[in-house]
């Protein structure tokens, strides 16, 4: 039987080192304060935000919470980041994707000073991160490298294949994965062959958005499975990617969803918001 990835029991883990962390800082006289915007209610923003507002308060830093009409222009958006980016008492400046159609998400995310960018989306902290440097780092595909290195899977040497390309996933993870030291292959739609590429992987990341696509036939035996996805199925069921039931009796350990990949995003982001005071340095 497969290990079972326990991103709640991971991310649990990390929070709770963080507020060891904040409670230090606090001790000298330093508080952490994260700025979370939202336009629109989106449902599963609203959510998203809540529990990010949640997490901050769980290990002790500042929240600040700007919640803005549908109906907000792009220069009333970015006025507002550049008043917090200005702001000595505010570390991180996160906005909620997605945004309303009327408002560019590139030129959002570009506005944000990147030493507050603790999505890690600007182009400045990808940058960093492709050649090595100091810089936020994408919170999901962060906490993947969080659970596979707390789970005592190693990463060097291996063949790593991340299904999926998106700036938010796909891409840094497969950066990431390079940075320790693992061969990465990329896949996507154009991929040809598709399960002969997967079927290579020691360890295989599946970000497509895709419910349950990834069957046994997609796995090598004994790899490592990470699920990404969130997705609803036919009966508004949440599912990932990976079709667990079919794929678990053939891996060597595999993430759920939900409790897997999911949890760690937020730990990875309260954590960038505790880096964000090193970083300034
Ligand atoms: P995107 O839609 O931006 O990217 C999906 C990627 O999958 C694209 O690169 C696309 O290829 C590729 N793809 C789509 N269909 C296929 C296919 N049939 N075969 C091969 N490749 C395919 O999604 P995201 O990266 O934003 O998200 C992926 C999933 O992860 C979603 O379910 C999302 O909800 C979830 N997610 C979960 C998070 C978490 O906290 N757990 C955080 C962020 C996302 P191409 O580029 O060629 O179009």
């Amino acid at each position: 039987m497969a290990v079972l990835i326990d991103g709640k029991a991971v991310s649990m883990q990390i929070k709770d080192e963080l507020k060891q962390k904040a409670a230090e800082l606090k001790a000298k006289g330093i508080n952490v304060t994260l700025a979370v915007i939202q336009v629109g209610d989106n449902p599963a923003s609203c959510v998203y935000v809540r529990n990010k507002k949640k997490g901050c308060e769980y290990i002790g830093i500042g929240s600040l919470s700007y919640e803005l009409p549908e109906e907000t222009t792009q220069m009333e958006l970015l006025d507002l980041i550049q008043e917090l980016n200005g702001r000595q008492d505010v570390n991180g400046i996160l906005v909620q994707l997605p945004l309303p159609s009327h408002i560019d998400e590139d030129t959002v995310i570009k506005a944000i000073d990147p030493s507050k960018d603790v999505d890690g989306f600007h182009p400045q902290s990808v940058g960093a991160l492709c050649i090595g440097q100091p810089g936020f780092v994408s919170c999901t595909p962060a906490g993947i490298i969080q659970l596979l290195k707390r789970s005592h899977i190693d990463i060097a040497g291996k063949e790593c294949v991340v299904l999926g390309r998106s700036n938010i996933v796909g891409k840094p993870m497969s950066l990431l994965l390079l940075r320790e030291n693992a061969t990465v292959t990329i896949a996507h739609s154009r991929t040809k062959n598709l399960k002969e590429v997967t079927k290579r992987a020691d360890i295989l990341v599946a970000a497509v958005g895709k419910p349950r696509m990834i069957t046994r036939d997609y796995v090598k035996k004994g790899a490592v499975v990470i699920d990404v996805g969130i997705n609803r199925d036919e009966n508004n069921k949440l599912c990932g990617d990976v079709d667990f039931d079919d794929v678990e009796p053939v891996c060597s350990a595999i993430t759920p969803v939900p409790g897997g990949v999911g949890p760690m995003t937020i730990a990875m982001l309260l954590h960038n918001c505790i880096e964000s005071v090193s970083l300034k340095d």
